[in-house]
């Protein structure tokens, strides 16, 4: 069969692009040198038959109607807000910071009249705020700073967070209430049936065919495609010509645990001052799946293996403008993705942002774009471009 889109890797950014090039009448073939579909927000049951996600715990959250709307064709939802703790000691806190974070903490009596003279009395105010340091350090000083931020973000990253950009941090905001929510955002749900069932039917359309196990680069000569999207490490693309470029990895380790209905009260614990991982997480808080076991996984940082973060510092920001001026030379190839555009993006992110590369795509390959289509929008949330020509 004529392929005229061959799309490279099968998770969010990957199965997008091939679900709307589909719609519109084109012939794709979609390719993941992984043997299963979704990429890292792949999620499978383990062999206790509890629900789990391999590459670590996804929770599903955005402020897009548009992208909740569009992945809904996909899926139904099992609504669900994340809840997160951190050790301090002996005590288990919640992440944001609070003013029960620092009632607890101090043993002290705060409430949303006084919290915020609390800040500004511990706070080192900095200008400008070029780090992940400057971040903390801003908004609640010291030694919140050292208790929950300084020794989880040196083993997350390998990095202080003097090093890392600001971006790293400000994921994490400080609140000056009692929500104790991970995210606050309209619409946090998982998928009902998880979300491989979810990429299951984005990629069963008539004009996609989906190759697992076959990598990219061995394969390439075999293919004739009018178009190349990209979904895997942009340096990768270039054989690393010019130095590899920073990702960071984990090693997820999975334990299950018989007759122990729960493990932990929320789903994910973070420690950020012991032990080598950063955080454990309790799938059955977040899929609702009832089950007389419980499966968790902690994670390990490191540098080497699978690439699954890239590293927010100016340096790699500038390695990455020369891989990215290359790309934009590319006439047939379009790199889209958390790797192939080297951004922190959450999964609606990627959703938005694989949407806009499909509309490039059809616009290079002639066809026409309904002006009320999906990627004809801005995207909230895709705040890089997509690398597109001009
Ligand atoms: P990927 O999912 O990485 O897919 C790229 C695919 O390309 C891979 O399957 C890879 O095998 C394939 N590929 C690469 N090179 C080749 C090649 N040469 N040939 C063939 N195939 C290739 N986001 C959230 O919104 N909420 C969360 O709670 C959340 N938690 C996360 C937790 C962890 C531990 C991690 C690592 C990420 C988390 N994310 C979360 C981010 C989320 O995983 C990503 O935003 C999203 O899955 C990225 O999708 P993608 O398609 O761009 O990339
Ligand atoms: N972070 C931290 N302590 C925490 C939670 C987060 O220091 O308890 C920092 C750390 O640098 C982390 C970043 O904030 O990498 C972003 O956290 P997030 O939970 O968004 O990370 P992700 O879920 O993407 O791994």
């Amino acid at each position: 069969m004529k392929t005229d889109v061959l799309v490279v890797g099968a998770g969010f950014s990957g199965a997008v692009v091939a679900e709307q090039l589909a719609g519109r009448g084109l012939n794709v073939l979609v390719v993941d040198r992984r043997d299963h579909i979704g990429g890292n927000a792949h999620d499978r049951h383990d062999a206790h038959g509890v629900l789990i996600h391999p590459y670590g715990p996804h929770i599903f959250h955005t402020n897009s109607q548009r992208i909740f709307d569009y992945l809904s064709q996909f899926t139904s939802w099992r609504p669900y807000e994340h809840r997160v703790l951190a050790r301090a000691g002996e005590l288990l806190l919640p992440i944001p910071i609070n003013i029960d974070t620092v009632n607890r903490l101090y043993g002290l009596d705060l409430d949303e009249r006084t919290i915020q003279a609390f800040f500004d009395g511990v706070r080192e105010p900095r200008h400008p705020i070029r780090t992940s340091e400057d971040v903390v350090l801003n908004a609640v000083g010291r030694d919140l700073y050292e208790r929950f931020f300084r020794g989880y973000t040196r083993k997350q990253w390998g990095l202080d967070p003097s090093e890392l950009a600001a971006s790293v941090a400000a994921r994490v905001p400080t609140r000056v209430n009692r929500d104790d929510r991970y995210f606050t955002d309209t619409f946090q749900a998982m998928p009902l049936e998880g979300y491989t069932a979810l990429f299951s039917r984005l990629l069963d359309q008539p004009g996609i065919r989906l190759e697992l196990g076959v990598d990219f680069f061995r394969m390439r000569q075999r293919i004739k495609a009018s178009h190349i999207v990209f979904t895997g490490p942009v340096d990768a693309y270039y054989a690393q010509c010019y130095g590899a470029l920073p990702y960071r990895s984990i090693r997820f380790e999975h334990e299950h645990l018989q007759d122990t209905a729960q493990y932990q009260s929320v789903g994910t614990i973070n420690y950020p001052t012991d032990f080598d991982y950063t955080r454990i997480t309790e799938f059955k808080h977040v899929t609702g799946q009832v089950h007389s076991g419980t499966s968790i996984v902690r994670e390990f940082p490191q540098a080497e293996g699978e690439p699954y973060y890239p590293v927010p510092r100016p340096e790699n920001e500038a390695l990455f403008k020369r891989y990215e001026a290359l790309a934009l030379k590319e006439r047939d190839v379009t790199f889209v993705g958390r790797l192939a555009q080297y951004r922190y993006y959450n999964m609606d992110q990627c959703v938005g942002a694989a949407m806009k590369a499909a509309e490039y795509v059809l616009q290079k390959l002639g066809r026409r774009v309904a002006p009320d289509s999906p990627g004809a929008q801005p995207v909230p949330g895709a705040d890089a471009p997509v690398i597109l020509r001009p």
